[in-house]
């Protein structure tokens, strides 16, 4: 139904004027298109994509919107760093490749993705930077196409759709779970006969015989070398290529038609019940629940472990079959979702009680705040007082000035002009309206005035109010009857004893609320794998055998600002990463202390100094001066680390590629070479050396047993070679806001 919906509205969509250019721009090569000058929007592209909408099919993409030079430009756009130099499609021109020649060439159908292609050492093959343009624009073209079409549990590599909110689609969404298990695949590449399908499914949709074939190519070329079953993707490291993604998504995308078909039919068979109807706290309605990202699938039921069972073997068949991968059977196998932890993609997932997601208040902590508060009382008193006190001493003063000044003001002269003496005024303005106010919000003060207005007056004796005047009477009933409406003590207690009970009341609720969720909930606790991170600490050499910091020799050659850079970079890495997980604040320890401490170890060995020292003149927050002289905190402060949380939801990247390799300055004057950075013109650069940490360990990172499971590494024919880079863009790179694939890899050196 949904898809039905959104055919028409695709097809209706070329008729909406909402693309600025009469459409003979998009197909003709117009002046416009031929000198871009800015790039196109989102809503540019979608409307520029559906103008070549027609019978249920995209046609000539390639030719009609890749290959407009505002679209390459607007992929040039997408490449670059983020930062303060705007580029332009004459530098883009006159520095890198001509965006005119590259269009007439994907027009022609004459681009030649092999001269684009170079290889680094036996095996790694790479693109240019022009072919990595036209990728980006593939991708843009695919994921206008496709975004909308995917599951809702498909993420990764997706507008919006990452780790975080998958997680917290888990944590928010899934109810009562009872057995899970993961689609684990054996690792493998994506062959030929992947590729056919791949390409089938996508002339489903796409009919351009020059893409289609172009997508082939990479492949062909390994340009597009898609590694499922392993720790690559998504990880910024240089192997992986961004379209693969997409690619993958669009792979997997029958697969997830199959689960959200039988999630469907589950919940057709399982309806859920009114809530008002019955009462449904120990009612649990059968559901499916499956999220997918990228090559890591994660599928729960609410079942039994039959039906579980019967639902793995369906899917494991439909990976076989259709997808025709190989599946791990030792590792996809169905668990009980509360007695045993189950990892995925890098955290340790639990079916937990509610109460152990949000602990009651112990007797301890109530205590506590009961005291806080009493204690917050007494000192408003004190205050309270010690205002009144002050008062008093300053309106003698007043006074005593006031009758000075009458006395010297001759005599008896009275016209003193005290009311017009604008400042006294006020302060005994403010003081009426305080004490009034006070006066009436204090149950014990009005009390007393009600007692002294209202009790054992004369006027209320009989005999006395007959020989009275009616009109005094009367104003005196009148006068007693607004002292009871308003300073009338009783009424005040009764709400206050109101407001009492009912927080009462709310307690007990909630307590008895909190009682049937244990008793009838299950919801998921996410956990990052404290121990799998110890292990990576320990690899890279933060931590000695003892689990105390050390200094990493490696990172002495660098600068000092340098050094806690790249500290600050894997810290803000593994902060970003685990801030959704329940035991964040022991991941916080591990860097606020064991990477901070590392850090400072290794300034000091540096400079020969102790741990003291190092603390005394970097401060713990390791503060250093630019070159100017104004202060810099890279690594996050021990304040900052504390108050961080999970409110971020971008998809945020493991710490692999930070944590994986050093660039070190090298000694030698090397001529000046171009940034490596994308699009950076700057030519004041510094040539450092790609050292990676498996080769410094000498470690096989397929090894399982020495390695950190799941940890990626980067490609090792990369370690020894050199990378110029600008102070900027190394900063960033340090900092892990820059990978390695943000760089064009045409300027990697092999410098002896
Ligand atoms: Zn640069």
């Amino acid at each position: 139904m949904i898809l039905i919906v959104r055919k028409t509205t695709l097809q209706f969509a070329p008729k909406i004027t909402l693309f600025p250019l009469p459409r003979l721009h998009l197909s003709t090569l117009s002046p416009f298109n031929q000198n871009p000058t800015k790039t196109l929007s989102q809503l540019d592209i979608k409307n520029l994509i559906l103008s070549h909408y027609h019978h249920n099919k995209f046609h000539n993409l390639l030719q009609n919107v890749i290959a407009l030079p505002s679209f390459l430009f607007t992929a040039c756009h997408n490449l670059k760093p983020n930062d303060k130099t705007t580029l332009t499609p004459k530098t883009v021109s006159t520095h890198y490749f001509s965006i005119q020649e590259l269009s007439s060439q994907l027009i022609t159908n004459q681009f030649d993705v092999k001269d684009c292609t170079f290889i680094i050492g036996k095996s790694l093959v790479l693109p240019n930077l022009k072919l990595k343009v036209v990728l980006e624009s593939i991708r843009m073209v695919l994921e206008t196409i496709y975004d909308d079409r995917f599951m809702t549990f498909c993420y990764g590599g997706r507008v919006n759709m990452g780790r975080h909110t998958m997680i917290r689609y888990l944590k928010n969404n899934v109810e009562n779970p009872s057995w899970w298990f993961t689609v684990c695949l054996n690792p493998s590449k994506f062959e030929n006969k992947h590729v056919d399908k791949l390409c089938r499914v996508m002339e489903e949709k796409i009919s351009d015989v020059a893409l289609i074939g172009l997508v082939k190519r990479l492949f062909e070329c390994e340009i597009v070398s898609i590694r499922l079953g392993g720790c690559y993707l998504g990880r910024g490291l240089p192997q992986e290529c961004r379209l693969s993604m997409i690619l993958i998504n669009i792979y997997f995308n029958s697969f997830d038609k199959e689960i959200q078909e039988l999630r469907l039919k589950t919940n057709r068979e399982n309806p859920r019940v009114d809530a008002n109807e019955v009462d449904n706290a120990f009612y649990k309605p059968l559901k499916i629940y499956a999220v997918r990202y990228l090559d890591e699938i994660l599928v729960i039921t609410s079942g039994t472990k039959i039906m579980t069972l019967d639902l793995k073997s369906r899917l494991v068949q439909n990976v076989e079959k259709n997808m025709e991968f190989g599946i791990d059977k030792v590792k996809t196998v169905i668990h009980s979702a509360t007695s045993e932890k189950i990892e995925f993609l890098g955290m340790e997932l639990q079916a937990v009680k509610p109460s152990v997601l949000h602990p009651p208040m112990s007797q301890k902590a109530i205590r506590a705040r009961k005291k806080y508060f009493r204690q917050k009382e007494v000192r408003l008193l004190e205050l309270k007082n010690a205002k009144e006190t002050n008062r008093k001493k300053l309106g003698m003063k007043i006074f005593s000035h006031v009758f000075k000044k009458m006395k010297r003001g001759n005599g008896f002269k009275t016209d003193f002009p005290i009311e017009s003496e604008v400042k006294v005024n006020q302060i005994f303005n403010s003081w009426a309206k305080e004490l009034m106010r006070d006066f009436l919000e204090s149950v014990d003060d009005r009390w007393e005035w009600h007692r002294m207005l209202s009790a054992g007056d004369f006027l209320s004796l009989k005999r006395i109010r007959d020989q009275l005047p009616g009109e005094l009477v009367d104003a005196y009933d009148n006068f007693q009857e607004q002292v009871d409406r308003y300073l009338n003590p009783v009424k005040a207690k009764r709400v206050l004893e109101e407001q009492v009970k009912i927080a009462e009341e709310e307690e007990e609720r909630k307590y008895s609320d909190q009682t049937v969720a244990d008793l009838t909930k299950l919801c998921i606790k996410v956990e990052a794998p404290l121990e799998t991170v110890k292990k990576a600490v320990k690899l890279v050499g933060f931590t000695n055998h003892m689990g105390r910091p050390r200094p990493i020799s490696l990172l002495m050659a660098l600068e000092d600002t340098d050094i806690i850079k790249w500290y600050a970079g894997i810290g803000r890495r593994w902060l970003d990463y685990f801030c959704c997980c329940h035991n964040f604040k022991k991941l916080k320890i591990i860097v606020s202390y064991h990477l901070r401490f590392s850090c400072i170890l290794t300034l000091a060995e540096k400079h020969e100094s102790t741990k003291r020292e190092a603390i005394r003149h970097y401060t713990k927050d390791l503060k250093v001066f630019d070159i100017n002289g104004v202060e810099e905190v890279n690594f996050p402060t021990e304040r900052e680390v504390k108050m961080m949380g999970d409110n971020d939801l971008v998809d945020p990247k493991p710490v692999d590629s930070s944590l994986g390799m050093a660039l070190i300055r090298l000694a030698s004057d090397e001529p000046s070479y171009r940034c490596a950075a994308h699009f950076c013109d700057r030519r004041d650069t510094i040539v450092y050396r790609i050292r990676l940490l498996q080769n410094i360990l000498n470690l096989d990172p397929f090894d399982r047993s020495k390695w950190v499971p799941g940890m990626g590494a980067i490609h090792e024919n990369l370690n020894k070679r050199c990378i110029p880079l600008c102070s900027d863009h190394i900063s960033e790179i340090y900092l892990g806001r820059l990978t390695l694939q943000d760089t064009d890899y045409t300027s990697i050196l092999h410098v002896d």
